[in-house]
């Protein structure tokens, strides 16, 4: 195996085991969480031997880039999240090609989704993105306009809100993380207790290279993880 697909492999490896590990600390398994890789700083090659080490859940930041990634590696069985934001003129090319939009930040996108998959005669799985820092810097529903985004998103007929996804506070040390992660579980436990019967916030999208341990250990169902599986490759 040639150096760099062996690098890659053993990162995911090293990843796969600090997965299980911080499941076990929080009563789950390694099964409980799905690892997303994040592949926005790398190309269609680097990205096939994270696929070929056995990662198939992949996940872009900008529209544009996941339909070249997806044209590119169409051959490969895999599936595409998008985890960034989507603009409502996007929509229609991207729909086709994901099976989990992280994203839906504001009533008018869900809207806009929900008339292109109805377009589709398809139902599509969205997460709610919360910005629960408040930074300016970030996408995101403000958690006090959480309520009223589900309603809209919950009301559209074709959207399956399946959880909520947040990334944590730029400037922050663990322990920072730790509570916007904790703060999102709790929105999370608040909003389900108002759901319509037919929506339920069971996926928890939280936790990048630097603080997926602790998403994990707060209730992360999926970790979004980029920077580490790369590293060590030129
Ligand atoms: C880039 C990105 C990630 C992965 O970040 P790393 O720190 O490289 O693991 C996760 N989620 C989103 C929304 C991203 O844009």
């Amino acid at each position: 195996m040639d150096t760099t697909a062996k690098r890659i492999a053993e990162n995911l490896a090293d990843i796969r085991q600090r997965i299980a590990r911080a499941a076990a600390r929080s009563g789950r398994t390694a099964a409980d969480i799905r690892l997303v890789a994040g592949t926005k700083y790398v190309g269609p090659d680097l990205i096939r031997l994270l696929v070929e080490a056995g990662c198939v859940d992949l996940g872009e930041s900008r529209p544009q880039a996941l339909w070249d990634k997806a044209a590119a590696l169409a051959d490969l069985n895999v599936t595409w999240h998008l985890v960034g934001h989507l603009q409502r003129n996007k929509v229609r090319r991207t729909l086709p090609l994901v099976s989990l939009i992280h994203s839906v930040d504001s009533p008018r996108l869900a809207e806009a989704i929900d008339a292109e998959a109805a377009a589709l005669s398809r139902r599509v799985d969205v997460l709610l993105e919360i910005n629960v820092s408040g930074e300016a810097a970030k996408h995101g529903a403000l958690p006090d306009e959480a309520a009223a985004l589900l309603a809209v998103a919950a009301a559209q007929p074709r959207l399956n809100v399946r959880g909520l996804m947040t990334m944590a506070r730029l400037e922050g040390d663990a322990a920072a993380a730790r509570a916007d992660f904790a703060r999102l579980r709790q929105l999370r436990d608040e909003l389900a207790g108002r759901c319509p019967p037919n929506v339920q916030l069971t996926e928890l999208s939280m936790g990048m290279s630097g603080d997926f341990a602790e998403a994990i250990e707060e209730g992360a169902t999926i970790v979004r993880i980029g920077s580490a599986l790369f590293e060590g490759i030129a």
